[in-house]
């Protein structure tokens, strides 16, 4: 099933590193620690997802249906 988008704005994230520990599930950590998202928030990861945005010291994580 698929499921809304977990987007970064990039001029914002600072690669802390925070949205892979709270969201593995699609969020890695390219070598430099900028998150790469991969596949969809499904309705399972909605919460860890809306955690992620909210634990971002940048805010710079958003939800897109
Ligand atoms: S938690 Fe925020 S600032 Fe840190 S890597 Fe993820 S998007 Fe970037």
């Amino acid at each position: 099933m698929s499921g809304q988008r977990l987007e970064v704005d990039w001029p914002s994230c600072q690669a802390r590193g925070l949205c892979h520990e709270l969201l593995p599930e699609i969020v890695a950590l390219d070598r430099w620690g900028y998150p790469l998202v991969h596949g969809d928030v499904t309705p399972e990861l909605v919460g860890a997802a809306k955690a992620a945005m909210k634990a971002c010291p940048r805010n710079a994580l958003r939800l897109r249906a």
